[in-house]
């Protein structure tokens, strides 16, 4: 008989065949490795049993209890069934209901132990375990729960189809299934090697076993990164910088409409100093929105120009390029430096354009999104990169910067505060300015967390800031299908320009195409709209000092800092800006949440009180700081592991820089950092 190996389809695993194999696909999943490699998104527990008196929340319960009652089938409607019965253990009884399976019925004999697991609803007399699973017990049956892994599916496969192909996975492992952890490590940390870890995901017989097998791979994956991230560092340590003299940037401030703060100064003098240093500089420029970061770019744009250099200035997204693009042009166009936009939405011809003078060192200062620093682009002498909001700016991204043999000065800006220890991985080669001054003239921005009580004087509110010149951002939240009682942002500008036909109202979504967002938002700034109303697309630095009043709409459901954030938007120019959260009656947690906004402007308190309040993981979200993806390990949940990975991994880089006594290792490390990336320009 052949043996199964690793790289065989899944479709000859028994009972799954070409038709299921397709849908396998979806999951990315071809191969037994690939099975092997899918794990579990999460585990019931029935190995820990609840008693039906036990029962105090919604939540999903492993029930031993005998059938009281005979189940009843109910037809309530066409092609809607429920089949409902009682079951009882010592401590009480608990009602259960399926919907639409009427087999449920024949499974079920009173007087017949089950261990039921499902979703619990509902409290006190109404309190229902809804569609549970069943399993028959022997009277003599002792531990009958178990873990159960619940792997991610897709439409036409069942727990079952996947429970199938990584059983087979795990027969295809090979005894001798190599460890890319060194050995000592594996000691010191109590780790279980790699064959048993992925049986132990994949088959876990204890919840402890899942745990320890979580924390193998969890430091597997911390190891493996923080490897990378030194290499990465060491190799670009190891590049000369170009050198540029700085000839005085007295012809720079001298442009600029206003004076700049001391903080902005103190950036400008210290990025001159590093690009001087004959070393590639790394600099991060932190500061909280409106801070003013943009103008800290454009000095180090300037310097490049100056010696002869171009610079590539990279935005999180095509209509943030855009808008620097506007507000740089004509800016440093007075000092003679051309700036040139590139994009992926612009029309064939214009980007042909724009590539030839980039390509040409015509356009000296190109901004564009991440794209920008891609193979395709070819710059003529690239000598800067900056990327604005940082997180967005990764690892990945600085190695294509290496890769194209250049070592350019980078610049990263953000207004996102993140914790000492995480900086210390994600950015331990960087050096740091921060903007600790906001521009003279600011009010601040006057905040308050309101209910639905309070729609129609918002609204007259809005109509008044209007009359008196101003601009107003209504944001909404992303709605899922399926969330009825909120707006979509489209329905809300229809009812808006309803209530105020005299005003000009516009929307913003991200199904719309970028140049037609650009063209918006392009209307916006030049005041051809009163209103806009648009999803997050807004959040980060857009910029139109007009604007003197921000509305979300369900505030209760963004985080803190991004509410910050959003009302980073208004309070740039000299008018009063108001800012105005709905969502303060969703309950006391969200109102006490939102009054936070009310009391305090500082963005490092509100990440605090963010972080304090939900706890890290919500936090960070799944944003993925522009590193490698991170498919078991949480950055901030698993802190002290990544601290342990990140020590090991210097200590290791340090006796071995080439990884040459771990083949293994270093292969793996390669894999991980080999990166895809999204946008292109063609
Ligand atoms: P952010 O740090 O959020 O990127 P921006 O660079 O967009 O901030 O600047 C916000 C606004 O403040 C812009 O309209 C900019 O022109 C203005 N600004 C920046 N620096 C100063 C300054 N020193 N004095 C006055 N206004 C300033
Ligand atoms: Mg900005």
């Amino acid at each position: 008989m052949h043996m199964p190996a690793l790289d065989d389809s899944i479709q000859f695993v028994k009972g799954i065949g070409p038709k299921k194999a397709a849908l396998f696909q979806k999951l990315q999943i071809h191969t037994l490795r690939d099975a092997l490699e899918t794990y579990p998104r999460d585990y019931e527990d029935r190995t820990r049993i609840t008693r039906i008196a036990d029962i105090q929340t919604e939540d999903k319960y492993a029930i031993r209890a005998v059938v009281g009652t005979e189940p009843r089938v109910n037809r309530i409607r066409k092609g809607m069934t429920l089949v409902k019965c009682t079951i009882f253990d010592d401590s009480g009884s608990l009602a259960v209901t399926f919907f639409n399976n009427p087999y449920a019925a024949a499974l079920l004999h009173v007087g017949q132990e089950y261990l039921f697991y499902g979703r619990v609803q509902g409290y006190g007399r109404g309190r229902t375990l809804i569609s549970p699973q069943a399993e028959k017990l022997s009277a003599d049956a002792s531990h009958p729960g178990r873990i159960v892994p619940v792997y991610p599916l897709t439409a036409g496969l069942t727990q079952r189809d996947l429970a199938r192909v990584t059983e087979a996975a795990l027969a295809a492992v090979p005894g001798d299934w190599p460890d890319p952890l060194p050995e000592v490590l594996r000691a010191k940390y109590r780790l279980p090697d790699a064959a048993d870890a992925l049986a132990a995901i994949h088959r876990p017989q204890t919840a402890e076993d899942v745990s320890q097998a979580r924390r193998r791979m969890v430091f597997e994956e911390l190891f493996l990164l923080c490897c990378g991230l030194q290499q990465l560092r060491e190799r670009r340590r190891a590049d000369p910088g170009i050198p540029f003299v700085s000839h005085g940037l007295d012809a720079f401030f001298d442009i600029l409409p206003f004076a700049p703060t001391g903080a902005q100064r103190r950036a400008i003098r210290e990025i001159a100093a590093d690009c001087a240093s004959g070393r590639p500089m790394n600099r991060l420029v932190q500061g909280d929105v409106g801070a003013g970061k943009t103008v800290v770019a454009a000095a180090l744009c300037v310097l490049a120009a100056q010696n002869g250099w171009q610079s590539a200035f990279m935005a999180p997204t095509e209509i943030l390029a855009a808008q620097h693009a506007e507000t740089l042009a004509p800016l440093l166009a007075q000092l003679g430096i051309t700036v040139t936009l590139l994009t992926g939405s612009m029309s064939a011809a214009q980007k042909r354009s724009a590539l030839a003078a980039v390509e040409s060192g015509a356009a000296q200062v190109v901004v564009g999104t991440h794209a920008l620093i891609q193979q395709s682009v070819a710059f003529h002498r690239l000598g800067a990169v900056i990327a604005d909001e940082q997180h967005r700016f990764g690892v990945a991204q600085r190695a294509a910067l290496s890769a194209k043999g250049s070592a350019p000065h980078v610049l990263v800006m953000s207004a996102t505060p993140i914790p000492r220890t995480l900086a210390l991985i994600l950015y331990g080669d960087l050096d740091v300015s921060v903007l600790d001054e906001i521009p003279p003239g600011r009010r601040p921005v006057e905040t308050y967390a309101v209910g639905e009580n309070m729609r129609r004087r918002i609204t007259a509110f809005i109509d008044k800031q209007i009359a008196a010149g101003g601009q107003a951002y209504v944001v909404c939240p992303l709605v899922e299908e399926g969330e009825l009682n909120l707006k979509s942002a489209e329905q809300h500008a229809k009812d808006l320009q309803a209530t105020l036909p005299h005003r000009r109202v516009a929307v913003l979504h991200g199904r719309m195409k970028n140049a037609e967002k650009e063209q918006v938002m392009r209307d916006f700034a030049a005041a051809r709209y009163d209103i806009l109303v648009a999803t997050t697309v807004i959040e980060v630095g857009v910029d139109v000092p007009n604007a003197n009043l921000m509305v979300v709409e369900d505030a209760d459901r963004f985080g803190l800092s991004q509410l910050h954030q959003l009302r980073g938007r208004v309070g740039r120019g000299s008018r009063q800006s108001y800012c105005v959260f709905f969502g303060a009656d969703k309950g006391q947690t969200a109102r006490e949440r939102l009054k936070i906004l009310c009391r305090t402007g500082d963005g490092f308190e509100i990440a605090r009180a963010d972080l304090a309040q939900r706890g890290p993981g919500d936090f960070f979200g799944r944003r993925q700081h522009g590193l490698p993806a991170l498919h078991v390990a949480d950055p901030i949940a698993d802190l002290a592991l990544m601290q342990s990975a990140r020590e090991e991994a210097e200590a290791l880089l340090a006796a071995d820089p080439a990884l040459h006594g771990y083949p293994l290792l270093r292969d793996r490390v390669q894999r991980m950092f080999r990166e895809e990336n999204g946008e292109a320009f063609n």
